[in-house]
């Protein structure tokens, strides 16, 4: 399997040598050069490590034999994911399913992805006999996730800056208590947008980011796309034998979206073969997505427009995931995509409204939907009124949106993608009681915290990235 940019510009390249790379030297993001075909026949029967297997391996074809097996063996086990099935899926009612993506090590659906990230990062750098120092800025669920994967990792360091008492308690806790040599937790006094700044200064020193070896785990990273690809499939054939229906039968899946990289992952696995009737995004108040689909019209918000919600980790102000799904739309033509960022650039929006352009959107089975506050204290109290069950406020989203929007006779699975314990504010606005805590969580906040101070001078992170790069 060869990789492409979606403006065109590069030179296809092999998995492992875009691995480690953000963006494609043209400015665009690396996508497949073809869509391979499921075998949903042989693929069903599989367990998840064996699934996980089957799917990586269409995209990733360069790692020496039997490494991916055990990869997958090691990423998605019982010791990380809490059971056999890793994502088990729940069955509320008839035609209702929520597909449990959140019992990794930071109860968040990015740990699917990071978990996998993570192994092959080493296994990579191992080879190589590389060493790679990840740069990061986080409000929350990302730098924890990578934190979780990356922590005891040998050849890599973790340099991850956070917005100084603006997470939450549970969210400080968890980042802030690990203990590895490796993770570097730098609170800084200013806000989110002042961490990604000093991220960008860092960065645009090329010759210190070329001398510590700086990298990125952001999610335009195409190994978490197809680690995402997997649960597709597999959410697939649990839902379809809970309805006893046809081993082809149409399913509809419901996500909460930020930067459209879960759902995007759902388009990919439609494109390999998966009966996918609708794939219906759940945007928040930050509604980017939801008027792309009602209009044509892409918009991305300056910072400053960004709202904060109590579904944070979808507060967006673009979706980086996008581009990659505009290529399909407009025929895989490169040039057409880079004219389009271009006028993104200069207008801050763009239009996909021709009769080809709507076509394309309606033939790929998407659709969209926006939620607020209201909705999702209204929705988690609704599941847990008719169904028992207590949902996260971004899951809520997913909920309501995809119930709203749903073909009738279709069964729905909604993906979840954090557990409620992380949202507890909201949990006790909606149903005035404490989500419960899973096993190892019950004094999270009393543990140790292992984390350094500091103002935002770029030199400052320098300083520390230096000090502490892996060797
Ligand atoms: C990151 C995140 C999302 C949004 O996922 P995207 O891939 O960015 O669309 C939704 N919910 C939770 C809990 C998240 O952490």
């Amino acid at each position: 399997m060869r990789y492409v940019s979606t403006r065109g510009g590069a030179a296809p390249q092999r998995f492992t040598d875009i691995l480690l790379e953000g963006l494609a030297a043209d400015g665009g993001l690396f996508l497949p050069e073809s869509w391979p075909r499921a075998d949903l026949a042989a693929w069903r029967a599989l367990s998840y490590p064996d699934l996980a297997c089957a799917v990586l391996a269409c995209f990733i074809d360069d790692l020496p034999p039997g490494a991916l097996r055990a990869l997958a063996a090691r990423t998605y086990s019982k010791a990380v994911f809490g059971s056999e099935d890793v994502a088990p899926l729940r069955t509320l009612a008839p035609g209702l399913h929520v597909l449990g993506l959140s019992f990794g090590p930071t109860l968040a659906f990015k740990d699917m992805a990071l978990q996998l990230l993570g192994n092959l990062f080493e296994e990579v750098l191992e080879s190589r006999g590389q060493t790679l120092n990840i740069l990061g800025a986080t409000s929350g669920d990302t730098g924890s996730s990578a934190e979780y994967a990356l922590r005891g990792k040998q050849r890599i360091g973790v340099f991850m800056l956070s917005p100084d008492g603006r997470m939450s308690a549970f969210q400080r806790a968890q980042m802030f208590s690990l203990q590895d040599a490796n993770i570097h937790n730098l609170a800084v006094n200013g806000v989110f947008d002042d961490c990604q700044d000093l991220v960008k200064a860092v960065n645009a020193d090329a010759a210190f980011k070329a001398k510590y070896r700086i990298g990125a785990v952001n999610s335009i990273n195409w190994a978490r796309i197809a680690a995402q690809v997997v649960y597709y499939f597999w959410g697939y054939f649990r839902a379809t034998e809970a309805e006893r229906a046809a081993d082809d039968a149409p399913v509809a899946f419901a996500v909460p979206s930020g930067n459209f990289g879960n759902i995007y992952a759902g388009h990919v696995a439609r494109e390999m073969g998966l009966p996918i009737r609708q794939l219906i995004v759940a945007t928040n108040e930050n509604d980017v997505l939801n008027e792309f689909f009602a209009t044509g019209r892409y918009r991305v918000r300056a910072s400053s427009e960004v709202h904060a919600t109590s579904s944070p980790s979808m507060d967006i102000s673009k979706a980086s995931n996008f581009e990659r799904y505009v290529y399909d739309m407009v025929g895989r033509d490169g040039k057409r995509l880079a004219a389009l960022w271009a006028e993104l650039g200069r207008n801050g929006q763009f239009e996909l409204s021709s009769d080809a352009d709507r076509a394309a959107i309606a033939a790929s089975g998407f659709s969209a939907g926006r939620s607020t506050h209201a909705d999702r204290v209204v929705t988690i109290r609704r599941v847990y009124r008719d169904h028992g069950a207590i949902i996260d406020p971004h899951t809520a989203d997913g909920v309501k949106v995809g119930l709203e929007l749903r073909e009738t006779g279709v069964p729905l699975v909604c993906l979840e993608t954090a557990l409620p314990a992380k949202f507890a504010d909201t949990i006790r606005e909606a149903l005035g009681i404490e989500p419960p805590r899973p096993p190892g969580f019950e004094n999270l906040e009393s543990l140790p915290q292992r984390f350094e101070r500091i103002e935002p001078d770029v030199e400052v992170v320098k300083r520390i990235v230096a000090a502490g790069a892996a060797p």
